[in-house]
């Protein structure tokens, strides 16, 4: 069976869902192998849950310049093994780097490459959600070898064990990889929240939460339902909340189950974001603010009573 490049997103020793969904996609085109990359020693704890997702293999790309550089040398290996191995398609997350990678893998190999996938039918006809969710596009890719970066939460991951078999890949960087290097690493500081694009439940608040302090009311409700938080550009913009959270289309992208939207109106450019959630449930003071178009559910009321009410009757029932 053809194989398939799966470049693995990761970190604190864990492979991150988006991840585990881009090998369940790459099943659908052949057979999955991953590529690790990152300082000497990355891989061990990994492997487990990538033969469980279904790599039948695993390239293990660890060496200090992988680390101790940015992008570039991640292209150089994914280059190398699109060179070797002949693989049927390249799959990497739609993320900030994932993008980067594949756009500079594209280059470097000829290839044609299909970005913000959120799926690929066995054929490799690619599906996109574009111009602010209100075109479907389908796609191939007609030269070289396909790259796809996928959506995260476009897809459910599923297990499917395999073999896991490594391979250990040299890493050879050249010069001109190394120009911007990697000078400190700063840990942010990190709440139990689920990161926001990855996240199975996003509640966001926009303007009409009113101020930074009563954002705590939208974090409540995020907590009770172990979900992230999310922001609209007018929120983040009037310093409301950190403008990492802003969802939109010059924002995050986010895809969860379930999207609760708090005091935001719907404008086109916040719709972008998250209009391909699965359950969309919106809170607005205006019965005709064009967010209850999208919505599923919809309650007409002020947020500031609605919201912790509906905090406190999940608590309740989660016991
Ligand atoms: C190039 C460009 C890029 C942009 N990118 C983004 C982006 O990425 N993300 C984004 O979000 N926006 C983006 N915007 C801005 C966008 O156009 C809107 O201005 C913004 O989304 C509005 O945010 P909002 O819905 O929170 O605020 P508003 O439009 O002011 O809406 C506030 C809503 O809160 C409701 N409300 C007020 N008080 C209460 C209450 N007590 N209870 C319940 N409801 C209440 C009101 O009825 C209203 O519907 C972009 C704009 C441009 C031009």
């Amino acid at each position: 069976m053809a194989e398939v490049l799966v470049l693995i997103e990761h970190a604190d020793g864990a492979v991150k869902k988006v991840s585990l969904e881009s090998l369940t996609l790459a099943r659908s085109l052949g057979e999955p192998s991953a590529v690790v990359c990152g300082a000497p020693g990355t891989a061990g704890a990994l492997r487990d849950q990538l033969a469980e997702y279904g790599a039948a293999k695993i390239y293990l790309a660890e060496s200090d310049d992988i680390d101790g550089y940015l992008v570039a040398p991640k292209v150089e290996v994914l280059a190398s093994l699109v060179t070797g191995k002949s693989p049927a398609a390249v799959v990497l997350p739609s993320t900030n780097e994932g993008k980067e990678i594949a756009g500079r893998l594209a280059v470097k190999t000829g290839s044609g490459l299909l970005t913000d996938v959120s799926e690929v039918a066995a054929d490799g006809t690619a599906t996109q959600v574009v111009f602010a969710g209100a075109v479907i596009v389908q796609s191939t890719v007609t030269t070289g070898t396909p790259i796809y970066t996928l959506r995260p939460n476009s897809i459910a991951p599923e297990p499917a064990a395999a073999a896991g078999e490594e391979e250990t890949v040299d890493v050879a960087v050249s010069d001109a990889a190394k120009a911007t290097a990697v000078t400190e690493r700063v840990i942010e500081t990190k709440t139990n929240r689920p990161e926001l694009t990855e996240a199975g439940i996003v509640v966001s608040g926009g303007r009409g939460v009113g101020s930074a302090e009563n954002f705590s009311i939208i974090e409540g409700l995020a907590d009770a339902l172990g979900g992230a938080v999310g922001a609209s550009r007018a929120a983040t913009d009037s310093g409301f909340y950190p403008h990492q959270f802003q969802v939109g289309q010059t924002g995050k992208t986010v895809s969860p189950q379930l999207y609760l939207a708090a005091g935001i109106s719907g404008a086109i450019q916040h719709r972008a974001g998250m209009q391909t959630s699965k359950t969309i449930v919106v809170i607005n003071k205006d019965a005709e603010a064009p967010i209850f178009e999208l919505a599923d559910f919809g309650v007409v009321g002020d947020l500031n009573k609605v919201v912790p009410a509906l905090t406190e009757e999940v608590t309740k029932r989660k016991g």
